[in-house]
């Protein structure tokens, strides 16, 4: 390719302040040493970054029963069921706690909800940890749904309360809630969506308004990068999804001059400069 493309990259890209945070005390502890430091699932969706991690020392484990004695948990910082957590307290096994400060907000409210005795509904992807970590504050009582169609099912309840994922799109939030008060006399609602995954919709919603191309990179089991990049497609705008450099195809930038860069939140820095890299030598500059 020898003509020039013009980059832009989104004004938030990179890892949010609660992933920030989250590898920032695995870090700590891994360099800090001792026992082996493990954890139940991936501590971000994004393979590259635990794929790296592990190469420093951290250990995939599937349950408590494989931390072996002196093992440290990472509790990720979508957070996790309270059960867990208890359970490795009963077996001695250490924490290091990184769920997102934003997360224990929400679980508060629902702890909250249900030592009062009032009903807790959560909108989110009931398949999601952050979802079912929330959920376990509620014992086996929480309500979960991601669609208005399913409010029709709720109680009636004479009062309730509503918590919402941290990364729920806040449109299809809303218009639940709505739903919601059909069913609900007293419908307390918490608005616990992050504002660093609305800021960075706008920002994408924004750029891709004016590039003639998007390149959305992230973990391809990451859920905010794919609604970012579902929303850059429902826009109309040519939109590729990767997760590597190594994943462009230069045959995407034939006709298209202005390309547009945004990343989910568990999307780190040294991929976003590869990309930028490969980008920067594929138009010859
Ligand atoms: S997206 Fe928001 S809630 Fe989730 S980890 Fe990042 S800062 Fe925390």
């Amino acid at each position: 390719m020898t003509r020039r493309l013009e980059i832009i990259r989104s004004e938030h890209t990179g890892y949010c302040f609660g992933v920030k945070r989250a590898m920032r005390l695995i870090d700590e502890g891994l360099e800090a040493g001792g026992g082996e430091i493990c954890t139940i699932g991936d501590v971000i969706h994004n393979p590259q970054a635990v794929e790296r991690l592990r190469n420093r020392g951290l250990v995939p484990v599937r349950s408590l029963d494989e931390v072996g004695e002196d093992g440290v948990l990472v509790i990720r910082a979508h957070g996790v069921d309270p059960a867990l957590v208890e359970e490795a307290g009963r077996r001695g096994i250490g924490l290091i706690d990184t769920t997102c400060p934003f997360v224990l907000r929400s679980q508060n409210y629902v702890r909250r909800l249900h030592e009062e005795g009032v009903p807790v509904i959560i909108i989110g992807d009931a398949r999601h940890p952050e979802v079912q970590g929330i959920a376990g504050r509620a014992g086996e009582d929480a309500v979960i749904l991601d669609d208005e169609s399913a409010a029709a099912d709720v109680g009636p309840y004479e009062r309730a309360g509503v918590v919402i994922q941290t990364t729920f799109a806040r449109e299809k939030a809303m218009a639940i809630t709505e739903a919601l008060r059909e069913r609900v006399r007293d419908l307390r609602v918490y608005d616990t969506i992050c504002q660093a995954t609305v800021l960075r919709r706008e920002a994408t919603k924004r750029l891709a308004g004016k590039v003639d191309l998007m390149l959305v990179v992230g973990g391809r089991s990451s859920s905010n990068t794919k609604r970012l990049y579902r929303m850059c497609v429902d826009l109309g705008v040519p939109t590729e999804f990767i997760e590597t450099a190594d994943e462009i195809d230069p045959s995407w930038f034939a006709g298209r001059r202005i390309v547009g860069l945004a990343t989910g939140t568990s999307t780190p820095d040294w991929i976003i400069e590869e990309v930028l890299d490969r980008l920067s030598r594929l138009s010859g500059e």
